[in-house]
């Protein structure tokens, strides 16, 4: 088939990289290229956040956590299998998605910092998405697929025997989809005094706190703000996470600010993954995924393309 896939972020990219691997022929049409994303925002640690139903989230981020492993092992994709702790300020159940983790465990009294009663430790991919996105895209071409920056009104605005609709918040307008919600997200880059571990806090009070070395910096955050709007980084609201980041790894003081972003997490009750016939092709929509995009991003991939290869 000639799918067009629209959207260039992780899922369309995933998306369109797998179905030419199937050996279909595919175009991604896209209102803006890969590096300006949401996506390229991400911190991107795997890990399942704000995204649902929690069945379908723990196989997709399971199946992506395989594929992650495997990419680690060549350090041309950016992307890391990295040890870390999520530090907890009260006592905890297991997460939801433990089944999506091999090794998950509890962390020890000795290796909680002060002020925490409780936590899990498991090694997490970290995706350095200054680096994987253009990996993405040279593996697609690589198989033949070409993408072309252009804005769509509709989906029936685009050539193809299927449609791939992976436009994140776009599809708000793109099918008007009014369940959707941006959360907002502001992140911080400091240049790495030599991390290697994340770490996490998610119920500070004053603000969610996470720590994600990459290759060249370890991205800082965050917040999540449902519904703000602002895509202009809030130098206080920066100021803040750098505290609270500083506080969680001293070793941090003085790295300088390399860079800062905000992003949009798409986020819905249900990551929309479902496949549509009423208009004379399929129509397959995978958008949604909140703060997991890239965590369910090759999981997602392979169910759009089972879907897409059943017969009507
Ligand atoms: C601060 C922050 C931190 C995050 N950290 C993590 C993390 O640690 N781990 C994790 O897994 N996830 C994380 N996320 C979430 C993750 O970034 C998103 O879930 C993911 O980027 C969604 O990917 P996507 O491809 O669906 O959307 P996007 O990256 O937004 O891509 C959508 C694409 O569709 C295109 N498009 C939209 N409308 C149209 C149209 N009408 N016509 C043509 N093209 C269109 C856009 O141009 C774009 O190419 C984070 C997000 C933020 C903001």
């Amino acid at each position: 088939m000639h799918v067009a896939v629209v959207g260039a972020g992780v899922i369309g990219l995933s998306c369109a990289v797998r179905l030419a691997e199937a050996g279909h022929r595919v175009d991604v049409r896209t209102a803006a290229l890969p590096a300006d994303t949401t996506s390229a925002v991400a911190a991107a640690l795997w890990y399942p956040y704000r995204a649902w139903p929690p069945a379908a989230v723990t196989r997709w981020a399971a199946r992506t956590r395989d594929v992650f492993v495997r990419l680690a092992a060549d350090s041309d994709t950016g992307v890391l299998l990295c040890s870390g702790r999520e530090l907890l300020r009260s006592a905890a159940p297991l997460p939801w998605w433990a089944d999506a983790v091999p090794d998950l465990r509890r962390l020890g009294a000795d290796e909680l910092p002060a002020g925490f009663i409780a936590g899990f430790a498991f090694r997490a991919p970290v995706v350095d998405m200054s680096r994987y996105l253009a990996w993405l895209q040279g593996r697609l071409e690589s198989l033949g697929g070409e993408i072309v920056i252009r804005r769509l009104s509709t989906v029936d605005d685009v050539d193809g025997d299927a449609v791939v609709n992976c436009t994140g918040m776009g599809a708000r307008e793109l099918v008007g989809d009014a369940s959707l919600v941006p959360v907002r997200g502001q992140v911080v880059r400091l240049a790495n005094p030599g991390l290697t571990e994340w770490l996490l806090d998610e119920d500070d009070p004053t603000g969610v706190t996470y720590v994600v070395p990459r290759i060249d910096d370890v991205v800082c955050g965050g917040t999540a703000d449902e519904g703000a709007d602002s895509g202009d980084e809030d130098l206080a609201v920066e100021a803040a996470i750098l505290f609270r980041a500083r506080a969680l790894v001293p070793a941090l003081r003085d790295a300088p600010v390399l860079s800062r972003a905000v992003g949009f997490r798409p986020t819905r009750p249900e990551v929309r993954l479902e496949r549509e016939d009423g208009g004379g092709r399929p129509v397959v929509h995978c958008y949604g995924h909140g703060g997991a995009g890239v965590t369910l991003s090759w999981g997602c991939a392979d169910d759009v393309v089972s879907l897409l290869d059943r017969r009507h």
